[in-house]
């Protein structure tokens, strides 16, 4: 037999690894940023058009190329950067791997035009799909400016891939935010479509940071400077107060590159440990300096997770150095909250834990333990009117959920056979520290956590009245103001729509702050802005369609509005009717944030313990 071993075509070989670097429009203008900086530009200009599926465009007036040299940047593995092995354990540049071009050439068509300071004509090459069209002298400023259009022209599977303008857009500002917040001396201009999204002119640090994510932050930032032998960290971390929900402002950078770390994130969270509830994360932007041998940047094609020699010493300095900045700037004590406190204890979703599987049982929402007769409708839950059919697949699942018994009435054991209440049932449910709900039950016991239980109910109610509410606003007396970054702001515009429709009237003004005029009816108006955040993080994040999420944000906002706090003796008949409305809602086995409401103890384990 012949022997069957070739070797790829350069071509090839290039569309294959532009599949590691470039995935998406982002991928191209944090390359050609990068390149740019590296260049030593000191103004850098991005154009985008149509998330930059048509054009991504990036002007320098950096050092330019010679005519051979913009030849060959377009090989693989041409780089300025590194010589020998050495060098690759030592790295102060962006990039260094000297396939960007190259990977994105595979997958474009680029046309690029150099001019060197030296030189008194520049060069303008056009490659298309790793074929070279030609070559020419042209008249262009000093520097360098790459269009990179068309992109995956020739590799439909991966232009398919591309999501929503708005999704591509936001990865494209994160790459760009990520590099601006580390080259305040550099000037910077984003444009899409035309629209300039970003204008940053040079700066120190902080004038970035607030340039990028709006003044707002200026009151919020406290000052790190951590020096030792090991590690220089310089930059902001955020006052506890500043601290909501879902931050997306953790930065971390080292030697001036962004990286990506929960370990490093672990310790910062250690730091603001009992001065922030656990799942709220405060901004934070810290600018690691340490020796480039200690470090390992080569782990992955786009570099953004990083090695450290000695990580676990970073880690402990990391988190004493915040601490102490933080009990430096005096707003350690004032603010350290008794996490003993049942009233700020709220059931938290952390934001890395895994999320739990969306439960798959339905419980008929139309069943009442406390009838004989399971088609009469005596209970105000009874809203609807359902085919047995349903019901009873619905019961079916309940029992599966809770198996060994052999029918719902008798698992649910609180439960009478009589149509009224029987006190002696009544009695058989018991609340413990005035935070759960126990009954036995014939498999075992069943604790129900009576915020969360009441949490659901609410947020039922809330689901319906928000779907009801459509277009009614409540007219605020004092409109709030809200400043956002251009981000935020950009975001809130794209569902301004969505907005409406459930009751927020709201204005866009040029400098990126909106006005709340009305809020929806049943929300407070000091859970308007932060509902409005909550709605745009959301969005941001991309979780799913932005009119559900809406609503299940706002039913939320107004369920937590309500919601009996931990602490609250119940009376039997208060016990009895929230485990009813719990049972009648389409969820009772979480609440609105995922966290479990029912525990079941099994017999099984019970006997596991005496024995
Ligand atoms: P790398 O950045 O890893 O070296 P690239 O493929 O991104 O590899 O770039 C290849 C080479 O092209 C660089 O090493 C540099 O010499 C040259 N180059 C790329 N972009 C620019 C630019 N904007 N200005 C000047 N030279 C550039
Ligand atoms: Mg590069």
């Amino acid at each position: 037999m012949a022997d069957v071993i070739r070797l790829m075509s350069d071509a090839l070989a290039n569309q294959i690894a532009a599949g590691e670097v470039i995935q998406r429009p982002a991928s191209v203008v944090k390359e050609l940023v990068e390149n740019s900086v590296d260049a030593g530009a000191d103004e850098i200009t991005v154009n985008i058009k149509d998330a930059g599926r048509t054009l991504v465009q990036v002007i320098d007036n950096g050092c330019g190329m010679s005519p051979s040299d913009a030849r060959m940047s377009f090989e693989r593995h041409a780089t300025s950067k590194i010589y020998t092995s050495d060098d690759l354990f030592c790295i102060c540049t962006k990039g260094f791997r000297g396939e960007a071009l190259a990977s994105i050439a595979a997958v474009a068509e680029v046309e690029l035009k150099t001019r060197r300071e030296e030189d008194s004509i520049g060069t303008q090459i056009i490659i298309n799909g790793s074929q070279f069209v030609g070559q020419n002298p042209v008249s262009t400023t000093v520097g360098t400016n790459f269009s990179v259009k068309n992109l995956f022209f020739n590799v439909p599977a991966r232009r398919k891939f591309l999501k929503a303008n708005s999704t591509e857009l936001q990865h494209i500002i994160t790459e760009f935010q990520r590099i601006v917040l580390t080259h305040p001396s550099i000037s910077f201009s984003l444009y899409h479509n035309g629209t300039l999204i970003y204008n940053l002119p040079q700066s120190n640090i902080k004038q970035r940071i607030i340039n990028v994510f709006g003044k707002n932050l200026n009151q919020e930032l406290i000052p790190v400077e951590i020096d030792t032998s090991i590690v220089k960290i310089t930059g902001f971390t955020g006052k506890p107060t500043a601290t909501k929900k879902r931050s997306d402002k953790e930065y971390f950078f080292v030697n001036n590159r962004f990286m990506k770390s929960q370990y490093f994130h672990k310790a910062v969270a250690l730091a603001y440990e009992n001065l922030v509830r656990p799942d709220c994360i405060p901004p934070y932007f810290l600018y690691f300096e340490v020796d480039p041998h200690s470090i390992d940047v080569n782990v992955h094609p786009t570099k953004t997770e990083i090695n450290f020699e000695n990580g676990s010493d970073v880690f402990r300095l990391l988190q004493a150095g915040i601490r102490e900045t933080l009990s430096k700037s005096n707003v350690a004590p004032a603010i350290d909250f008794d996490s003993e406190s049942d009233d700020i204890e709220v059931p938290y979703f952390p934001k890395d834990a895994p999320i739990p599987p969306m439960p798959k049982v339905n419980f008929n929402p139309f069943y009442n333990p406390f009838e004989t007769n399971q088609s009469s409708s005596s209970g105000g839950y009874q809203q609807h009117n359902d085919d047995g059919e349903r019901q009873r697949h619905n019961i079916d699942n309940w029992q599966q959920l809770y198996s060994g018994n052999e029918s719902l009435t008798e698992d649910l054991s609180f439960a009478s056979h009589e149509s009224s209440f029987a006190p002696k049932v009544e009695n058989r449910l018991i609340q413990i520290k005035n935070k759960y709900i126990v009954s036995p039950s014939k498999s075992g016991i069943m604790i129900i956590d009576q915020r969360r239980a009441h949490k659901r109910v609410l947020y039922q109610k809330y689901i319906e009245k928000v779907d009801a509410n459509v277009d009614s606003v409540q007219t605020l007396l004092y409109p709030i103001t809200l400043n956002l970054d251009v981000t935020s702001f950009a975001m809130a515009f794209d569902i301004r729509d969505e907005f409406q429709v459930v009751g927020f009237d709201i204005e866009f003004n040029e400098d990126n702050s909106i006005i709340i005029n009305g809020i929806p009816p049943f929300l407070s108006e000091d859970s308007a802005t932060e509902v409005i955040n909550d709605i745009i993080d959301s969005y941001k994040e991309g979780h799913g369609n932005v009119s559900t999420s809406i609503k299940d944000i706002l039913a939320i906002a107004a369920a937590n509005r309500e919601v009996i706090p931990y602490g609250k003796a119940l009376s039997p008949e208060e016990m009895r009717q929230l485990i009813d409305s719990l049972f009648a809602t389409n969820e009772p086995n979480f609440s609105p944030e995922g966290d479990p409401e029912i525990v079941i103890v099994g017999l099984d384990e019970i006997e596991k313990r005496f024995s």
